[in-house]
């Protein structure tokens, strides 16, 4: 690796954009492969690389010392070969439900009850034995609550599969949660872990409206050893988020995302270190920095992002404005005020998101 080492994002969205505001902190340049006009232009030079293209991202590695991702749903086989962290597999395992649920109780997590569909009469079966109601999913491709069909009756079976478009997919029972939760653990080079505090999420319509940090530490101590079996078994290098179901104070493992994560965004002002520049530090093989973190809520801004104008008044708030073109559904923008501010919560809440 050269004196100053050349990080390479493979994406240039708004967590490639986090990134490399983090790594102002560090000796270390980034490089994004992405589309023009992606939002991590803002902090870091963004090459048009087309992400389904092998040979594009073998080229774009050939740039930098060493690559990570802003999103698993790249395909395995464009990753195959590459200095790559965290590693391929772990990055496969997280792109398939199925193969993601089983690693879950291969390393003794709990998780909802599921069964493998790849057919109409799979999701019968599945059915009479998970009961309902229960939610199919896609096995690849999900997030923000696409790729997903809720089931109330076994009508609505035809319906679910083609509405997925007939694709490998698995069916979960629904969880009647107490509450949603994330862990999120930085491992370096060297073996040494992290880990913040459980933070607990608020989703609406599939997708993340609130985070609130920290939350159920009596549940902190079983929820960091679940995650220091996966990152061990799958020798992991980077950020790794869990997200869990709380229900009668276990914790049941719904997904893992290899990479920095929305629930996370907290910690840029509410931790020592954010997610952000620990990500960076474990791949470079850097000393972590301290999770020490105050309570802190992060709101997060879909399809529309409130104006400068409008937040100028709340000096406590902070506004990351991901300079994304507003659209219903899109993750455009977060907010970040610390937990004590609980009127300005509740007000940005009202104006964020009156259904939350
Ligand atoms: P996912 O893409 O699996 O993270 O699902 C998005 C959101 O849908 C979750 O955060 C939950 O709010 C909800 N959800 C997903 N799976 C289940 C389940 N098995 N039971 C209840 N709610 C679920």
């Amino acid at each position: 690796m050269s004196s100053r080492p050349r990080i390479g994002i493979l994406g240039a969205g708004q967590l490639a954009l986090m990134l490399a505001q983090a790594a102002t902190n560090l000796d270390v340049d980034i490089l994004c492969a992405g589309r023009p006009g992606d939002c991590a232009e803002q902090a870091a030079p963004v090459v048009p690389v087309d992400l389904h293209d092998a040979a594009a991202v073998a080229a774009f590695a050939k740039q930098v010392d060493l690559l990570t991702i802003e999103s698993e749903n790249i395909d395995a086989r464009v990753l195959h070969g590459l200095n790559l962290y965290p590693n391929a597999h772990a990055i496969a395992t997280a792109q398939d439900r199925l193969v993601e649920k089983q690693f879950f109780v291969d390393c003794g997590l709990e998780v909802a009850p599921f069964a493998p569909v790849d057919s109409l009469l799979d999701l019968q079966a599945a059915i009479a034995s998970i009961g309902l109601p229960a939610i199919l999913k896609t096995r690849r491709m999900g997030y923000d609550g696409k790729g997903q069909v809720r089931l109330r009756s076994a009508h609505d079976a035809a319906f679910a599969w083609s509405a997925l478009g007939g694709v490998p997919s698995i069916l979960e029972g629904m969880v009647s949660f107490d509450a949603e939760a994330s862990l999120i653990a930085a491992r370096n080079r060297q073996g040494e872990t992290v880990f913040y505090p459980l933070t607990e999420n608020v989703h609406r319509d599939g997708i993340l409206r609130i985070s609130r940090a920290p939350a159920f530490p009596d549940l902190q101590t079983k929820a960091e050893l679940y995650l220091t079996h996966l990152l061990d078994r799958l020798n992991y290098i980077g950020v790794l988020a869990v997200e869990f179901f709380v229900r009668d104070g276990h914790l049941l493992a719904n997904e893992m995302a290899p990479r920095v994560h929305n629930s996370g965004h907290w910690t840029i002002e509410g931790s020592a270190t954010s997610q952000f520049e620990n990500c960076l530090r474990a791949i470079l093989g850097l000393p972590l920095g301290s999770t020490a973190s105050q309570p802190t809520v992060m709101l997060n801004c879909i399809g529309a992002m409130p104006s400068e104008q409008e937040t100028r008044d709340f000096p406590a708030l902070f506004r990351h404005d991901y300079g994304k073109a507003p659209r219903p559904a899109r993750k455009v923008g977060h907010l970040t005020l610390p937990a004590s501010e609980t009127e300005v919560i509740a007000e940005w809440q009202r104006r964020l998101d009156p259904n939350v």
